[in-house]
């Protein structure tokens, strides 16, 4: 199978870079349904434009090109191990091309591998079919969306929802609830995947199955495509709105499917994807390898854009503000206000978070933007350069950020779906403000990065190393201000009351 790895390569940049139709049609509606001059509005017109910029260039869509899953179709008699070396070598390459980020690390060292290969990664699943071709699909699903997955066990107790049964009924309240908790932190407006029953196990393997259907088929069980249909109704008049900035847009998809269960078992379980849905797919000439069709879309279909502009919307409202900041600065500034940051900020995530709390930071961060941030690196020559730039889910680094705020004396921090109390109250002690960007947005914030300044802590592995980068007009909205307000908890507290309208059908 000559074709083999080569085409597999370009499942994989594909996948990572090229919305598939469904997925941006959807998108185009939700687009067209929110309120105009909105926040929520605002952060749809820069996934749009992210969109298009991630076509265009074959940049990865979003920086976190999460676990790579592969489902396999095979006919009697074709080499399964040879498949999945292809794979293997498929993804390496990827990796080495920018397209995938290095994901994979030990779960006992901590340490990246590099190429995305390691122990159980990619996932490969396989199956015997009794077609002629070999059909390959892949889905992307990065982990700001997958830990918001959730497993519910009925009856349950549900935040606002009161008591869940072993009925249809208590379905609808876990769905519904499975929305509400993921707020921006999955970078809403997402779509699930649910499985009704099974084990815990299998129960969400084919919840994630689910979001191999299209957005707009119609489940064949007219009892779960009703369902469907009314998750997809009640969610979006939640208001958890783009990014959980509140608004109309919640969800993009609900896909729901049902197995037996044990009698003492009954379990929803969720698999939560956000609006950056990577999956397609290709059948393969099985003596070749040669792709003969692609999954999910047509190439011959032209990509239409989907921005109206490529340019963030600019107001004339918006604050310049350029690092390193003063208290001052950022005392002016309150929850609702548009930035646009120059200068130079430093990324840091989980492996940095966890290092500042016993070591000194590698450069003086007073009035410092830190960002959370694990970007797509390639090097190119001697210098590196920036793939894919975006922010990551900020609530893993609560138990460490006030520290931080008040040990090194950073003024913003610049994340994706909020932080929590701890962090709001030092921020009101020691003046700082948190930075809301735009989840997925990964190739829109490459671009306002004019140059890398350096690196440090490069052991901590490509996307958890400090990275020291110039940027010009970073756009993003202040949701958390140094008076204590924050419109993460603003947002759920309003949609936990809606939440709580939804106890009766
Ligand atoms: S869009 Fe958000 S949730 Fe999805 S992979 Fe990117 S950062 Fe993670």
């Amino acid at each position: 199978m000559q074709f083999l790895t080569e085409s597999l390569i370009q499942l994989i940049t594909q996948t990572s870079t090229n919305l598939p139709p469904d997925v941006r049609a959807a998108m185009q509606t939700t687009i067209a349904a929110e309120t105009p001059q909105t926040q929520s509005s605002q952060a749809l017109n820069i996934i749009a434009s992210n969109i298009d910029m991630a076509y265009e260039d074959e940049g990865a869509i979003c920086q976190d090109t999460g676990m790579p899953t592969f489902i396999v179709h095979t006919p009697v008699g074709v080499n399964q191990i040879a498949i999945g070396r292809a794979i293997r070598d498929a993804v390496r390459e990827a990796t080495k091309r920018g397209k995938l980020r290095p994901n994979s690390v030990d779960s006992l060292t901590g340490k990246n591998s590099g190429d995305n290969l390691g122990e159980e990664t990619p996932v490969i699943h396989f199956e015997q079919w009794e077609g002629n071709e070999i059909e390959v699909k892949l889905l992307l699903k990065g982990g700001g969306c997958e830990n918001k997955n959730i497993q519910y066990s009925l009856p349950a107790n549900l935040d606002h929802l009161g008591r869940a049964d072993r009925n249809l009924e208590g379905v609808r309240k876990c769905l519904l609830h499975a929305v509400w908790q993921a707020q921006g932190q999955g970078c809403a407006p997402g779509a699930i995947g649910v499985c009704i029953g099974s084990d815990r196990a299998h129960g969400y393997m084919l919840a994630k199955m689910q979001l191999f259907r299209t957005l707009d088929d119609v489940n064949p069980n007219p009892e779960l495509a009703k369902l469907e249909a009314e998750i997809m109704e009640a969610a979006n008049k939640l208001g958890v709105g783009a990014m959980g900035f509140g608004g109309k847009a919640s969800l993009i998809g609900c896909k729901i499917t049902a197995a037996n269960r044990l009698p003492a078992s009954f379990f929803v379980s969720v698999a939560y994807d956000c609006w950056a849905f990577r999956r397609l797919g290709v059948r393969l000439d099985a003596s070749s390898g040669a792709i003969t069709k692609w999954l999910y879309r047509d190439p011959s279909d032209a990509v239409q854009n989907m921005a109206e502009s490529a340019e963030f919307p600019l107001t004339g409202h918006e604050v310049a503000l350029r690092a390193p900041l003063t208290e001052e600065q950022v005392r002016s500034l309150k929850v609702g206000d548009v930035v646009l940051i120059s200068g130079e900020c430093f990324t840091g995530r989980d492996a940095v978070h966890h290092h500042l709390m016993s070591h000194e930071p590698p450069a003086d961060l007073r009035g410092a933007v830190l960002y959370h941030c694990g970007p797509v690196m390639l090097k190119e020559g001697s210098e590196w350069k920036v793939k894919a730039a975006g922010p990551t889910t900020s609530i893993r680094e609560e138990p460490y950020e006030a520290t931080v705020l008040e040990r090194y004396g950073v003024r913003a921090v610049i994340g994706k779906g909020g932080m929590g109390p701890k962090t709001l109250a030092a921020m009101k002690q020691f003046g700082a403000v948190y930075l809301n960007a735009i989840g997925g947005a990964a190739q829109f914030y490459a671009r306002t990065v004019k140059k890398v300044l350096g690196v440090d802590w490069m052991e901590l592995g490509i996307p958890e190393a400090m990275w020291h980068l110039e940027v010009e007009n970073f756009a993003a909205i202040v949701t958390m201000d140094a008076h204590g307000n924050s419109l993460h908890a603003k947002v759920e507290q309003e949609t936990g009351a809606v939440l709580a309208g939804m106890r009766e059908a």
